[in-house]
């Protein structure tokens, strides 16, 4: 106990209301002090919230984060309680977050989702602490100070799926995150500075200042990648690659049409390309997507404004239709040109959310007499998949730099959402959080 008020009367004179100013102590002095705050608070641990005292070494005792309050109303910056992690769980130190179309459905209101909210789940950052009682291997795996990316699938590890590998379908994470915004002991991390009022999570809620990740969610980040254009690792290339890896078992040779060319399918192409499809078509109804398409990967482009995009891509595959088609708008006109454009025996692959209800159609004869496999993907397997996007993107295979087309400052969280609506964001924006 002793200890402890040592450490209260060190914490008591730093400086709480900025994050970003903030230096860090050295990994020597701040790993000691760790451990005893944690060994002096342990079983208390519900208590630290709005203690400072308890907070370690370095840790501001507030941060800013961006509230959804209801839709179409803009995000605001609130003030927060630092949010603090429990046993399995990391804080992060949010570094950048990704602008992503889930997010937009939550705050147009075609996504019900727990509100008030923190949205934003495609993020990179530094880890700062560990939750009281993390498995060794956790806290070797993610030391103090390493630099880290975080899945938008955050699974669980041990439910039915995570325990057979298949991470994407985790039961506690659409459970507890998507159904009810928490994380899996039904709780949120997030209370408001002024009210103490809790605020709900949609993944991790990324646009914040800091983040309470569950550790099976987050791999490490080599430091010769940026934290900026690495944020998108965690939903757009995750979402693409499980697309890719595990509903289209895309082989060399393979010929793939991607319908929506934004950050996610954009994101499709490279993978596409990476997986050594050797025709990919690229499907918009904007020129300068198009444009951008060829340099990911693509082979072919159609815009399917100015033309039928089906006959044209059957013209393409000298009428067969190609092996691999990926809906990645979320929209009924496209989920039945999707289905349309695959080859006999071919697959048709959904990774586009869309409003609650909403519902598409499909020519049933040709599902049944053609043998088109028709197939939902919502992400990667975080465990298995993100070390190997890390690696894709620090190797090179995938361009991380050309993909990020558009940066905003925190405080402009709103406006990205604004200009994401719009359609002015060609490729993917990322909100910088430093
Ligand atoms: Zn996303
Ligand atoms: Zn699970």
């Amino acid at each position: 106990m002793m200890i402890r008020s040592a450490i209260a009367r060190r914490l008591s004179s730093k400086p709480t209301s900025s994050s970003s100013s903030y230096a860090w102590l050295t990994a020597t002095t701040s790993t000691t002090s760790f451990e005893l705050v944690d060994q002096s608070l342990h079983g208390n641990h519900q208590k630290r919230r709005s203690s400072t005292s308890s907070l370690p070494v370095g840790l501001p005792s507030y941060m800013r984060a961006a509230v959804f309050w209801e839709p179409n109303k803009p995000l605001s910056i609130e003030e927060f309680h630092i949010p603090r992690p429990k046993s399995g769980e990391i804080l992060i130190k949010t570094k950048a977050c990704g602008v992503c179309h889930s997010d937009l459905h939550v705050l147009k209101g075609e996504l019900p989702f727990a509100s008030p909210c923190v949205v934003g789940h495609e993020i990179t950052g530094e880890v700062v602490e560990h939750g009281p009682a993390t498995d060794k291997k956790i806290t070797e795996r993610l030391p103090i100070g390493s630099n880290v990316v975080g899945a938008f699938i955050m699974p669980c590890g041990s439910c039915f799926f995570c325990s057979k590998g298949h991470d994407d379908l985790c039961e506690d994470f659409f459970a507890y995150n998507r159904a009810k915004g928490t994380l899996y002991d039904g709780e949120t991390r997030l209370f408001l500075r002024s009210s103490g009022k809790p605020v709900y999570m949609y993944s991790m809620g990324g646009l914040a200042e800091y983040c309470v990740v569950p550790a099976n969610g987050l791999a490490i980040l080599p430091k010769s990648l940026p934290y900026t254009e690495s944020a998108i690792l965690g939903c757009a290339v995750f979402t693409a690659y499980g697309a890719m890896a595990h509903a289209a078992e895309v082989r060399p040779g393979d010929s793939v049409a991607i319908i929506g060319t934004g950050g996610v399918g954009s994101s499709c192409l490279q993978i596409a390309r990476a997986f050594g499809a050797s025709d990919i078509i690229a499907v918009d109804i904007q020129d300068d997507k198009l444009q951008k398409a060829k340099i990911f990967g693509a082979t072919h482009v159609i815009n399917a404004a100015k033309e039928d995009a089906v006959e044209k891509l059957l013209e393409i595959t000298g009428g067969k239709g190609v092996d691999v088609a990926v809906e990645a708008l979320g929209k009924p006109q496209t989920f039945l040109q999707c289905t349309q454009s695959v080859r006999d025996g071919g697959k048709a692959v959904f990774i586009g959310l869309t409003a609650a209800g909403a519902i598409g159609e499909v020519d049933i004869n040709r599902l049944v007499r053609r043998k088109i496999k028709i197939i939902g993907s919502y992400g990667g397997r975080a465990r298995q998949d993100l070390p190997k996007i890390v690696r894709l993107a620090e190797s090179g295979i995938f361009d991380l730099t050309s993909a990020v087309s558009r940066k905003y400052k925190f405080e402009e969280s709103d406006t990205a959402f604004q200009d994401l609506n719009q359609g002015k964001i060609v490729g993917r924006a990322v909100v910088e959080i430093m």
